[in-house]
């Protein structure tokens, strides 16, 4: 009886001191349930490297039923298109709107200078248009469209990185997260694939391209967790094989590629890094490769558009001062529209004027009318100086703060 009473007291007690934030995260969790997810993934690389298919192995999607493929003589003179195919996919509640953008045509023509513009001018338009949103009015319900990863397609069959790959990753490392990948590893020995990956790697580092990081794991994660972290960070470039038909291996079904030799399973990975790269891009780190869309890329762009809005306003202003200080705009400093000596001749007259006694006024209403003309005068002048004053303060300050945003900038 006495323990009960004891054990009851204690929850009594626990009961006090719980004030209930430790639901937050389940209010948190429920709200973006209810939300619902985006995400934005972009593929890149040369045609022909499996692109399509790994984006329909990934997703269990056929995201390219309607895409037309061109002849030789149509790729050419090609340019680089971009198109954009969303589905909504969802799994156990949660909905995923799913948006991929493709770079039909990239490295397809016979010139493949500066091919990666457009696919970093679509990068950019996407930011602009998320930052006019944010900046609008109704700030409700904005579309994101931004860009939160881009998988970049490696041919397996060049000695490590072409030219055309550097020139890609370095033009859009500062846009958005790239992922490297090795296409089609089925054609590669393991040998050969862990030589190849050395050297991309190397290369990587030596044009001093920054792909995407994998975020350092907390000290205190278990061993086996430090280790599977250890494990995706030396896979890069990940070595991947996509296919879009079931085949029956040691009596299942999976997907994968039957050669007269045997079967390649795109799941097992014995056979290439598809597992990991899926697991990364979307159990592990989407919400990284998002969080590091909107506090680094995005914030780069945002911060690059309000310096050259700034800048454009200290020219206007510094022009303006200039014009000033020609005297062709405002005489400084004095009351407006007034010249210096026209004012010093203005208050002359006036005090003229007001001491010249009028005709009519008695010797005792003269001499108050006297004093009051004094007074006048004397409010007059504070009156018209004050005002001189005023324009000046006005005028210091301006090109003051001019001056400084000239040198924040
Ligand atoms: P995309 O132009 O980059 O989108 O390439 P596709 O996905 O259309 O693939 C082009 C060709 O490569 C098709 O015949 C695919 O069946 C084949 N392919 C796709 N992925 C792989 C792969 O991992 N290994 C091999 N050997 N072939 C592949």
């Amino acid at each position: 009886m006495a323990a009960h009473s004891t054990v009851s007291r204690d929850c009594e007690d626990q009961d006090k001191e719980y004030v209930g934030f430790a639901t937050l995260p389940n209010q948190v969790h429920r709200k973006s349930v209810k939300k619902g997810f985006d995400f934005t993934l972009m593929v890149a690389g040369e045609s022909g490297l499996g692109k399509s298919t790994l984006v329909n192995s990934l997703f269990l999607t056929d995201l390219y039923k309607d895409r037309k493929l061109l002849n030789a003589e149509e790729r050419i003179t090609q340019t680089v298109e971009i198109t954009k195919h969303t589905v909504d996919i969802e799994e156990k509640g949660v909905k995923l709107k799913l948006t991929i953008v493709d770079t039909p045509g990239f490295g397809d023509a016979v010139n493949n200078t500066e091919c990666w513009k457009s696919v970093a001018d679509y990068i950019d338009q996407q930011f602009e248009q998320y930052f006019r949103d944010e900046s609008g009015l109704n700030r409700k319900n904005i579309q994101d469209n931004r860009v939160h990863c881009c998988l970049y397609f490696i041919s397996p069959f060049g000695h490590g990185l072409r030219p055309l790959d550097v020139e890609f990753m370095k033009a859009l490392h500062e846009k958005v997260n790239i992922v490297p990948v090795l296409a089609k590893a089925d054609t590669l020995t393991p040998l050969e694939v862990k030589k190849k990956k050395i050297k991309i790697r190397e290369e990587i580092e030596q044009y001093g391209i920054k792909i995407y990081q994998f975020p350092d794991c907390d000290s205190d994660e278990d061993e086996e967790f430090k280790q599977q972290d250890q494990e995706l960070k030396d896979s890069i470039p990940f070595a991947v094989i996509g296919s879009n038909t079931v085949v029956e291996a040691k009596g299942k079904r999976v997907r994968g590629r039957l050669y007269p030799w045997g079967i390649v399973e795109v799941e097992n990975p014995a056979h290439c890094d598809f597992v990991k790269l899926r697991n990364m891009l979307v159990r592990t780190h989407m919400q990284d490769l998002k969080d590091v869309t909107r506090e680094t890329h995005y914030e780069n762009y945002r911060a690059h558009c309000i310096q050259s809005m700034t800048r454009m306003v200290v020219k206007e202003r510094n022009r303006n001062k200039l014009t000033r200080e020609s005297g062709t705009d405002f005489p400084i400093p004095t009351a407006p529209g007034v010249s210096d000596s026209e004012t010093e001749k203005l208050i002359r007259e006036k005090d003229e004027e007001v001491r010249q006694p009028p005709h009519t006024q008695t010797q005792e209403q003269e001499c108050v009318t006297q004093e009051c003309v004094d007074q006048e005068c004397v409010m007059h002048d504070e009156c018209v100086q004050e005002s001189v004053q005023e324009e000046c303060v006005m005028q210091e300050e301006s090109v003051q703060e001019a001056e400084h945003c000239a040198e924040l900038c």
